[in-house]
């Protein structure tokens, strides 16, 4: 059965997000418009800000909603998730508010599935509650998201793993009280055992931040939130590898899934507010003696805007569905992969579709900074490629269809008219006769 209700318990949770959303988290966002304001440490007064909120949230039971109950979280599965990222999605405060901002989701996420009773109290502990900002150290300079020519490695030195190499893109660092970082330590063997993931707290000497790389929608272009790093001779003990050796590829997986889906589910709010910005200005405007939502311009992109995301978010509730039929033990792991991976696919292009339309239905006011909707529509790309570019998703997406699918049995496609023409003569002979004869009739 296909039920798209939501009980009323769990409503009245969303109906208090989405007020406390509009009137804190989106007042923040107007407060504090420095990128990074939420997660920065230093910034005393945004913080003086963020601890009461996030009380607020705590005592509603909603903070940290994307771990399970036996991961420290409440546990409301995604597509409960899923609802609620999407009025989280509204505002960049909102999910540090919540305790769902990434790159921390999906490095809690791994270290609550693989972290150790100590690495869980020594850093899960505080990231959970909230007081301090983590990083997530993959991606490298020369190799993109190909594992395959990561060259960052770690070597085994006494009782200490010393890290040497370059990331790329590595969100936060500034503010991060700890980086995961994956290294090669294992060159040898297939690229799936070849790395590790290690536990770097940030004042380890020999990180040097080379830059902080800004993007589409950053104001300062010196002084972004991705830094390129060189792991100088980083050194780090044993204790600090999480997971097992060679097995940094699988926790590195472990949390792209999760990630991928929230980024889609945030979309879904962000497109939402672009939405009711373009609704609102088609009726606010008038040109050439109509109001703009009565030129049929105007309204093909309000339409066309409508059912996009609505045909969006039915995706992403629909993986989100699937994620949870897996935990729950009725359908098989790796059910869900093709769909998250669709919902990446889709992402960037629904999201620049809508903010790009909102912006038009706005003119110059809508280019200007004086709107968000610049900031978001240049920003929109950097969807298309964190977590993984969008064009890969889409050859692997194609890849794996393609496997399961037969060749033709003959010259011809199975469609082939003429060919199911003659087969289907062939059942019934006389079918297009005027009148059946009795042989057919009788059979
Ligand atoms: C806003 C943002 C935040 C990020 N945060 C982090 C972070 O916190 N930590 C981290 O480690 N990384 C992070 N990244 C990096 C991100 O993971 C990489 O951008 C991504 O993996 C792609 O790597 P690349 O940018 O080097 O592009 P490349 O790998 O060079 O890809 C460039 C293009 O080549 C094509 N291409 C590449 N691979 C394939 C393929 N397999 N099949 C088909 N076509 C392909 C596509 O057209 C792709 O767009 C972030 C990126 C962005 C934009």
């Amino acid at each position: 059965m296909i039920d798209f209700s939501v009980e009323p318990e769990f409503q009245a949770k969303l109906d208090w997000m989405e007020g406390f959303v509009r009137e804190e988290c989106e007042t923040m966002d107007i407060l504090f418009p420095e990128q990074g304001a939420q997660f920065d440490p230093g910034y005393k007064a945004a913080k003086r800000h963020l601890k009461p909120l996030q009380e607020r949230v705590k005592a509603q039971g909603l903070w940290a909603c994307h771990l399970g109950p036996h991961l420290g979280g409440p546990g409301y599965g995604q597509v409960k998730l899923g609802l609620m990222n999407e009025i989280i999605g509204r505002s960049s405060w909102a999910p540090v508010v919540f305790g769902t901002a990434a790159p921390d989701t999906g490095n809690a996420e791994i270290l609550a599935l693989f972290g150790t009773p100590e690495q869980k109290q020594r850093f899960l502990g505080p990231l959970m509650a909230g007081d301090i900002v983590s990083c997530f150290s993959m991606t490298e300079p020369q190799g993109g998201a190909d594992p395959d020519v990561f060259t960052c490695a770690a070597t085994q030195d006494g009782e200490e793993w010393v890290i040497e190499g370059e990331k790329w893109f590595s969100s936060n660092a500034k503010f991060a009280s700890f980086l995961l970082v994956i290294a090669v330590t294992d060159p040898e063997k297939p690229v799936t055992e070849r790395m590790s993931m290690f536990i770097v707290p940030t004042d380890t000497p020999g990180i040097d931040i080379l830059r902080n790389v800004a993007i589409a929608g950053d104001t300062d272009s010196e002084d972004g939130h991705h830094a390129h790093i060189h792991y100088n001779q980083v050194r780090v003990p044993l204790d600090h590898m999480l997971g097992e050796r060679g097995g940094g590829f699988k926790v590195a997986q472990a949390r792209l899934g999760g990630g991928r889906i929230h980024h889609a589910m945030r979309t879904v709010g962000m497109c939402n507010r672009a939405i009711e910005m373009m609704l609102e200005r088609a009726v606010s405007r008038h040109t050439k003696g109509k109001m703009l939502g009565e030129h049929q311009m105007v309204q093909s992109k309000i339409a066309d805007s409508l059912v996009e995301l609505e045909q969006f978010r039915c995706l992403v509730l629909k993986t989100a569905w699937i994620i949870d039929e897996i935990e729950a033990g009725r359908m098989k792991h790796g059910a869900s992969r093709k769909y998250i991976g669709m919902c990446k696919i889709a992402m960037a292009s629904v999201y620049a579709n809508i903010v790009g339309r909102a912006l038009e239905i706005h003119g110059s006011l809508g280019i200007s900074l004086d709107m968000p909707l610049a900031k978001w529509y240049g920003g929109n790309m950097a969807l298309a490629f964190a977590d993984g570019p969008t064009d890969a998703h889409k050859s692997q997406l194609a890849r794996a269809t393609l496997k399961r699918v037969k060749p033709a049995p003959g010259m011809f496609p199975s469609e082939h008219i003429p060919t199911r023409r003659a087969a289907a003569l062939a059942r019934y002979p006389h079918a297009r006769d005027a009148v059946a004869p009795e042989t057919e009739a009788a059979e």
